[in-house]
């Protein structure tokens, strides 16, 4: 007996058990926002990040879950992720922030806000709140380092100008095709929107860092989806830009598969890994790399590349555990140097 083809919009794949397990949760996907769920917070506020030493960068997450719903996230594959229907906001952050800072002996020079959750969602209410955090971190005087990969509404843009010397932001932006966006990271601003909040940041004299993070083998590591990018990012007046490349873990291989294999993508990036190292560093869990050769190459491609828009290029450590630490800096600055991008991806920055 021949068994048909699957016939579904996109999806042209055989009639096998994984596939149909693929098809299911391409089309449970949930065609709306997820509901925001207040929650209380167990434990601190604040918590260790890997990207300072000796308490001097602490982290803090708004929620758990992310409404971005990216392929390559390591938040989603943590056992806490509360699934994509849902996005749990701590309560009373600010005020806990607040408490926990006043009690401090020593104020940590910056804090992550958030590892494990956009600080930047669909969400006004949440932005807001972003925003209560970083006003209650500038009291203080501890920057606020923010990554993102979301719309920043106008009013928060408005609050982080306010604040700009107490804060840095991270625009993580790896392709300005759309259909990719769209399938890595689906849930994110659309590239030409990030490509103009980072020049209304720059404008708001905001300091904002540009991270190709993660790059992905053969899909936005190319020449051809570079190139483009790194124009239009060297068009903003931008100098300089970091860059990381994916890493695996069990729940990451998950998602990604089901984001790239509707496309027939999946193979040939998760093969690329076949060889590649499994690594831990102090304070990211262990995770499997590409092979140290394939990154070396691919930085030395992208610098070159990059160097011909004018723009120089640092290499993220947290996504290159087995790369030697700049020489030119002590530690704490040399972890400030990580560019905290990779952070979320570490696996250990998500305690509440
Ligand atoms: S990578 Fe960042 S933006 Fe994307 S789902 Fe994870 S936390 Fe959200």
């Amino acid at each position: 007996m021949t068994t048909a083809p699957f016939t579904l919009p996109i999806l042209d794949l055989p009639d096998r058990p994984e596939n149909r397990a693929i098809c299911r949760r391409f089309h449970e996907r949930p065609s709306r926002l997820p509901r925001i769920e207040w929650i209380e917070r167990r434990g601190n506020a604040l918590h260790s990040s890997p990207l300072g030493a000796d308490g001097d960068v602490l982290a803090l997450n708004l929620a758990r879950g992310c409404w971005h719903q990216c392929g390559f996230c390591a938040a989603r594959a943590y056992a806490s992720y509360p699934g994509e229907a849902v996005l749990q906001v701590y309560s009373h952050t600010p005020q806990r922030l607040e408490e926990e800072l006043a009690g401090r002996r020593r104020l940590p020079r910056a804090v992550f806000v958030s590892p494990s959750t956009d600080p930047f969602p669909p969400s006004s209410e949440v932005q807001a709140e972003t925003v209560r955090v970083v006003n209650v971190l500038a009291k203080h005087g501890v920057e606020a380092w923010l990554m993102t990969r979301g719309f920043i509404r106008p009013f928060a843009l408005h609050a982080l100008a306010a604040q700009a010397k107490s804060v840095k932001a991270v625009v993580a932006i790896t392709t300005l095709d759309r259909g990719l966006q769209r399938v890595l990271e689906p849930g994110t601003a659309p590239p030409r929107l990030r490509l103009r909040q980072i020049a209304g940041l720059r404008r708001a004299e905001v300091r904002v860092q540009v991270a190709l993070d993660p790059l992905v083998p053969g899909l936005t590591d190319t020449r051809g989806n570079l190139d483009s990018l790194l124009r239009a990012v060297a068009g903003l007046g931008v100098k300089h830009v970091s860059a990381g490349y994916l890493f695996l873990r069990p729940g990451i291989v998950e998602n990604l598969r089901a984001a790239l294999c509707p496309h027939g993508w999946d193979e040939s990036v998760l093969d690329a890994f076949a060889d590649g190292p499994m690594l831990a560093a102090p304070g990211i869990a262990p995770a499997r790399y590409l092979p140290k050769s394939r990154r070396q190459r691919g930085y030395a491609a992208l610098m070159a590349l990059a160097a011909r828009h004018g723009l120089t290029v640092s290499v993220s450590a947290l996504a290159n555990p087995d790369f030697a630490p700049p020489r030119t800096a002590c530690k704490s600055e040399a972890r400030g140097l990580l560019h905290f991008g990779a952070a979320r991806s570490t696996g250990q920055s998500t305690s509440s």
